[in-house]
């Protein structure tokens, strides 16, 4: 982690130097302020706007997206930290010659511009990307209707190794894909995909984490096997599967977003218990948490054979 946001700061420093394309001076590359990202997010190219404040996405187009992404539980701050915002180029390619919106950058501008992008995907590795628009939803997807591809997951390999793709529409408000019958549900739907990923992402970090100050914490006299080993299996793969019912009722989520709600739940009542074990009687048993993550790991298999 601390190698990856070395590497990124060294890449925006040489990103923010760059001068390749014959764009007219100013040339601002506008980049992004996440130290370490596990997502990124693709645009077109930065607007006007984005020149004065130096921030992407920080005009129109910008307040709507954040706008969407609140619907993910991401506030702006929080998006702005937890992903990477990158772009198909990094500078203002000036005024559409119709005076309608910014200009489409040039093939060639793509061109010189992607190997940015390219480094980005191999620095990053990205668990999630969201490309917004066309152009950047083509460079991940190929050609495609918008309406087959907004409101699912895909998963691509590229440069960086693979990753889930959840596209967006632009929201610049030029198209108007968005008003067409039933578009702004799958942007809703791809949302809420959005939102189960980064809380799952969320939730990896946590753990990893928690596990190098649990396995210091062990006690060396606890048994592999016993009633209370049997007793931490049972209970909780039966609060994995209460969860995972409440999370059902109450969010309507994907199936791996219950799951790993419910992982989250079991997980946070082992590790209490064990911390409240240590308070009170001095033991903090990695081997009950072991048992506890068969049991609940058995009920996540059961419940992903269940009818969602
Ligand atoms: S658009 Fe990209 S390649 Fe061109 S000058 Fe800006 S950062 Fe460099």
């Amino acid at each position: 982690m601390v190698r990856q946001a070395n590497d990124l700061e060294l890449h925006l420093k040489r990103l923010a130097d760059c001068r390749r394309c014959g764009h007219p001076e100013p040339i601002v590359p506008i980049l992004s302020r996440a130290k370490r990202p596990r997502a990124m997010l693709v645009g077109q190219a930065p607007g006007k706007v984005e020149i004065s404040s130096r921030k992407p996405f920080a005009g129109r187009a910008g307040k709507t997206l954040f706008r969407w992404l609140e619907e993910a539980g991401l506030t702006e701050e929080e998006a702005r930290e937890r992903i990477y915002i990158s772009a198909m180029t990094r500078c203002f390619p000036g005024a559409h010659p119709s005076g309608r919106g910014d200009r489409v950058p040039t093939r060639s501008e793509l061109e010189l511009c992607g190997s940015w992008l390219d480094d980005e995907l191999r620095l990053i590795r990205p668990e999630l990307i969201i490309p917004v628009g066309k152009l950047a939803i083509g460079r991940f997807l190929g050609e495609a209707p918008l309406a087959d591809v907004v409101g699912k997951e895909h998963h691509v390999e590229h440069e960086g190794g693979s990753s889930t793709v959840v596209p967006l529409p632009h929201p610049s408000g030029a198209s108007s894909w968005i008003h067409a019958p039933g578009h702004r549900a799958l942007v809703s739907k791809a949302l809420r995909l959005i939102g189960g990923r980064m809380r799952a992402l969320a939730a990896a970090v946590l753990l990893l984490m928690l596990v190098p100050a649990v396995a210091r914490a062990q006690s060396r006299t606890d048994a592999w096997f016993g009633p209370d080993k049997v007793k931490h299996f049972f209970t909780t793969a039966l609060i994995q599967s209460l969860a995972y019912s409440v999370a059902q009722v109450t969010t309507r989520g994907p199936r791996s977003s219950l799951l790993l709600s419910a992982s989250v739940a079991s997980a946070a009542v082992g590790i209490g218990k064990e911390m409240h074990d240590r308070r009170s009687y001095g033991l903090f048993s990695v081997r009950d948490l072991a048992w506890d993550a068969a049991g609940a790991g058995t009920a996540s298999l059961m419940l992903a054979r269940t009818r969602h």
